[in-house]
């Protein structure tokens, strides 16, 4: 069952999307050369907190941390700590979500440090292309299918690995809902209405498609190494323009 969101739930997970926001602006000024995924974590949870939130990654499932931070090869999941330190060149995807009054926002994105290579770059700006592209087709009367087919559009025109095993997801009261999104087309004709709230995120490689979890049980690299981008954004289907949640309210 996929939940159409009222309007007093849209306007509390609005507010989660709000803190969402700011944590990411936060991170933007923030991560430089020799902070570390503990220090990002630190300021992530404080600026929740004092949003009056609660972070949703900390302890779902165990997790220990209020962001995920994935490094380079990294995928997602990545568990912050004090002796992992960006340097210049890398690149790190920080997600985080926030619950306010029960409404989950989830967001991501993908930074560089310092000065990156120019395949890296190009690997940030297509797969933040990808995720606008799939927001643009978030629309009611669109199925679940348009969103992964200009997600992978975008993968296939640039010659970018598709992590197959993870992807998007209706979010809400709880981070994780039905229903699961895949960013690349699997004939998923799910008629998307108005109301429905989905976290669209392509995780995309500049290698290959095949990922492996850590022993930490966590963090996902990709199998060849090759650098990994990922971005998120909770989006809501309207009866107009998809409406981003995570991003920062006037
Ligand atoms: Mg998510």
């Amino acid at each position: 069952m996929i939940n159409r969101k009222s309007r007093d739930e849209i306007k509390r997970m609005r507010h989660a999307g709000h803190i969402v926001a700011l944590v990411h602006q936060k991170m933007r000024e923030v991560i430089e050369p020799g902070i570390s995924t503990k220090e990002l974590d630190s300021i992530a949870h404080d600026i929740i907190r004092k949003e009056r939130a609660v972070p949703t990654f900390l302890g779902y499932h165990g997790f220990p941390g209020s962001i995920c931070a994935s490094i380079n090869e990294q995928v997602v999941h990545g568990i912050p700590h004090e002796d992992i330190k960006v340097k210049e060149g890398d690149i790190i995807s920080i997600d985080v979500g926030a619950t306010y009054a029960g409404m989950v926002g989830d967001g991501a994105w993908t930074y560089p440090v310092g000065k990156i290579s120019d395949e890296c770059q190009r690997l940030l700006k297509a797969t933040e292309e990808a995720l606008f592209a799939g927001i643009a087709q978030m629309r009611a009367g669109n199925v679940l299918d348009d969103i992964s087919g200009a997600i992978e559009a975008v993968a296939v025109r640039e010659k970018l690995g598709i992590v197959r095993q993870y992807g998007g997801h209706g979010v809400g009261h709880e981070m994780h809902e039905e229903p699961f999104l895949f960013n690349y087309k699997v004939g998923d004709h799910t008629l998307i209405k108005q109301g429905y709230a989905i976290a669209i995120e392509p995780m995309l490689n500049l290698g290959g498609d095949e990922v492996v979890v850590a022993d930490d049980e966590w963090t996902v690299s990709t199998a060849d190494k090759m650098p990994s981008a990922h971005f998120e954004h909770t989006v809501l289907a309207t009866d107009d323009e998809p409406l981003i949640i995570t991003q920062l309210m006037s």
